[in-house]
């Protein structure tokens, strides 16, 4: 594993900084409203090379040679100062780079560029109320009439569905065949009728999980990606992009460093929390699986940058096992620091007061949120599987094949 940054890079990491002074921006600019800004900087920043590098320049990227180091220091360099890079979208996240692979050259022109710049947003219509870890038993049908598909059934925790213009999702075109097999990948827009959503309240008071009903709701036949009962493949693409957006070695070292904060600003029997043994043993233990993460992370640009990609596909897995458990410890111990004011913390209408981490409220929604992302995108039973199975070449678990 390479640790140091070869000269060439370090002059690239200079450009990147030099180009990151025009973040915040100033003058008339910085009045526009926050998400203008964010879409202007996004923009310069395709237009010097460092944002969506992946993508092609006919669909809106940036198109740059592949630099897995380049990019992290992209990364790192755009997440000190908090400036705006690609969107982690389920559009420009996840859909895109899904298309890129499988996409028509028709659906790549129509929906790529506005998925980049956010115009058009996207939900992802995976889970059911039966089937979540086991995706392929999902019961959402799609019938083939004329030149439309006709849907019927339901998914669930969709998230941010009630701001979605269109849904990316699965759904079982051939009731006969193996459950594998008969299911289409299929792209519906959320306007048509027969289509409703309904909210899932969270227990931290938000809105973010819906239903999504389907009643003979109709969608032009085009709208498939790859072939009909191929969408199992043409999921597996999306799964590892999603899996991919969560893990991120930058947001935990973040999140520590407000945890040590927090211990030095609290107390225990009089004196800062941060002194009190049981802590600082906790707090050690954290920061280790801190460094754990941003070397493994730094393992696996070092093997991306020799070309040796398929090599590190455990640790890739694992970084969404290890970054969920990693931010579940940070989030738990400051809970515990909270003590009392953890339990009594106002919920959601503080939060723009005091920001994310500067208040009890912060935390016990971050305490809250943390336990998500380990399950969103396959649950850490089921990544655990997949590394011990692919990965180590373990006996497979039982599975049902009907
Ligand atoms: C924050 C968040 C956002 C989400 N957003 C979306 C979205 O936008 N679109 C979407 O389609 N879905 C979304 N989901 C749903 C998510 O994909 C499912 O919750 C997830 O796949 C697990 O499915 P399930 O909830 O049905 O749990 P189950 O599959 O019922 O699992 C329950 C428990 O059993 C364990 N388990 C199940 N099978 C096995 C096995 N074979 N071996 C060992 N353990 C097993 C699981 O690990 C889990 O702990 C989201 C979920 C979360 C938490």
């Amino acid at each position: 594993m390479d640790l140091e940054y070869s000269a060439e890079h370090e002059a690239f990491r200079g450009r990147v900084q030099e180009f990151l002074k025009g973040w915040p921006l100033t003058g008339a600019e910085s009045k526009l409203p926050m998400e203008e800004q964010e879409a202007i900087f996004r923009k310069r920043g395709i237009e010097a090379g460092f944002v969506y590098r992946s993508v092609p320049k006919a669909y809106g990227g940036s198109e740059q040679p592949r630099d897995a180091i380049a990019d992290r220091i992209i990364q790192e360099e755009f997440y000190k100062v908090g400036a705006p890079r690609d969107l982690l979208t389920q559009g420009a996240g996840m859909l895109v780079p899904t298309l890129l692979e499988f996409g028509t050259e028709a659906q790549k022109e129509r929906y790529i560029p506005p998925a980049l710049t956010g115009e058009e947003r996207w939900c992802q219509g995976y889970s059911e109320p039966g089937s979540g870890s086991d995706l392929a038993s999902l019961q959402c049908q799609a019938r083939l009439d004329g030149d439309e598909w006709v849907l019927n059934g339901q998914k669930i925790w969709t998230s941010s569905a009630q701001r979605a213009h269109m849904m990316f999702g699965l759904f079982r075109t051939e009731p006969d065949a193996k459950k594998h097999d008969g299911i289409s990948y299929l792209l519906v827009p959320m306007d048509r009728p027969g289509i409703e959503v309904r909210p899932l309240k969270e227990m931290a008071g938000g809105h973010e999980f819906n239903e999504v009903f389907f009643t003979d709701a109709r969608i032009p036949a085009g709208n498939i990606v790859g072939q009909r009962g191929q969408g199992w493949q043409v999921s597996r693409a999306t799964l590892v992009h999603e899996r991919n957006l969560i893990g991120n070695p930058f947001m935990m070292r973040e999140a520590f460093s407000d945890l040590l904060a927090l211990a030095r600003s609290r107390t225990r029997d009089g004196r800062p929390a941060i002194e009190d043994p049981g802590i600082r043993r906790r707090l050690a233990e954290i920061e280790g699986y801190v460094q754990t993460c941003e070397l493994s992370n730094m393992r696996q640009f070092t093997a991306a940058n020799r070309g040796e990609m398929l090599k590190v596909m455990r640790p890739m897995m694992m970084n969404k096992v290890f970054s969920t458990d990693t931010m579940q410890r940070i989030a738990r111990c400051a809970y515990d620091l909270l003590e009392g004011d953890g339990v009594l913390a106002p919920l959601e209408e503080e939060l723009d007061k005091w920001g994310r981490t500067a208040s009890p409220t912060g935390w016990v929604l971050q305490y809250m949120f943390s336990l998500g992302p380990a399950i969103a995108g396959g649950a850490t039973n089921i990544q655990l599987n997949i590394i011990g199975e692919r990965g180590y070449g373990l006996p497979r678990d039982l599975r049902r094949t009907s």
